[in-house]
């Protein structure tokens, strides 16, 4: 197995996937190829080799990578972006594990969102995936992302409302941050009071707790962690490509800060 993305150096998902594999005394590997761009065409191609079950997919590829498959699921079309390739016989298929991944997350924190206003940050695939999870679970939802116009327009296709980067967080029951913002150290809701209670689901995956999910926790927030999400979403992937039951326990062990 693989992880196609440019840069994947940092990623955890090898070591929840080489802890999955030896749970089940599997012999597979994962590896990370940082592909360029227009090295992608070759790297799928790449994934046709007989000993491959599939691949996971990242930044910059997620949606770049659709026109090389042979086949994408309705769920991975309707966000727009493909996490998972999962080959059979020698035919291509993308999946996104991502919906999944981060309804399993609020159910494992014990966070339900039915009747709740929620508001999105982001407009990219991620924050597609969180809003038609949210949709599902029968949550109010509003949008908001840097750059409106996309705002705008994703709330359009999903029949949500787009609203402008927030001055305040009163009245929402869940906030869920679905920009890359996060990745460097940077506060999305920087400048913010966050309401006791509120709900914040952070879903950038980093190594030590993000700057939003450390503030939300000292100001009485009930946290959710990106890394919850990418433990869910990676069981996702490792079902489609084994058929077989993730063996999440081992893979929560293979994350920082999940014991
Ligand atoms: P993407 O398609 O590249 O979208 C990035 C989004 O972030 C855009 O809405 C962009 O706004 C916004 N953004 C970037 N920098 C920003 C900043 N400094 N301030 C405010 N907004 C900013 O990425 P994606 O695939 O949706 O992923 C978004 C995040 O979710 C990434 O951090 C990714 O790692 C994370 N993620 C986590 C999981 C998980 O399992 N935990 C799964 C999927 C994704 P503009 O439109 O204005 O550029």
């Amino acid at each position: 197995m693989y992880l196609l993305g440019h840069p994947v150096a940092h990623s955890l998902s090898p070591a929840m996937h080489s802890a999955a594999f030896g749970a089940l005394g599997l012999t597979h590997e994962y590896e990370l190829r940082d592909v360029a761009p227009e090295d992608l065409a070759g790297a799928v191609d790449g994934l046709r080799s007989p000993d491959t079950l599939g691949a996971n997919v990242t930044v910059p590829h997620k949606e770049r990578i659709v026109p090389f498959l042979d086949a994408v699921a309705p769920e991975a079309l309707r966000i727009g972006a493909v996490n998972t390739v999962v080959k059979t016989e020698d035919r291509l298929r993308g999946e996104n594990t991502d919906r999944a991944g981060f309804t399993a997350a609020l159910d494992e924190s014990g966070v339900f969102v039915r009747g709740k206003r929620v508001l999105v940050l982001g407009a990219g695939g991620a924050a597609r995936a969180v809003i038609i999870a949210l949709t599902k679970g029968g949550a109010r939802i509003e949008v908001a992302n840097r750059t409106q116009a996309r705002a705008r327009l994703l709330a359009s296709l999903f029949g949500v409302t787009a609203v402008a980067w927030p001055e305040r967080l009163d009245g929402y029951d869940l906030v869920v941050n679905a920009t890359s913002a996060g990745l460097h150290g940077e506060d999305p809701l920087a400048g913010m009071a966050l309401p006791r209670k509120m709900v914040v689901v952070d879903l950038v995956p980093m190594r030590e707790e993000t700057v939003l999910l450390t503030r939300a926790r000292a100001e009485g927030c009930v946290v959710v962690d990106g890394l919850l999400m990418l433990l869910h979403q990676a069981a996702g992937s490792f079902t489609l490509w084994t058929g077989r039951e993730a063996p999440l326990e081992a893979m929560r062990a293979a994350l920082p800060r999940m014991v």
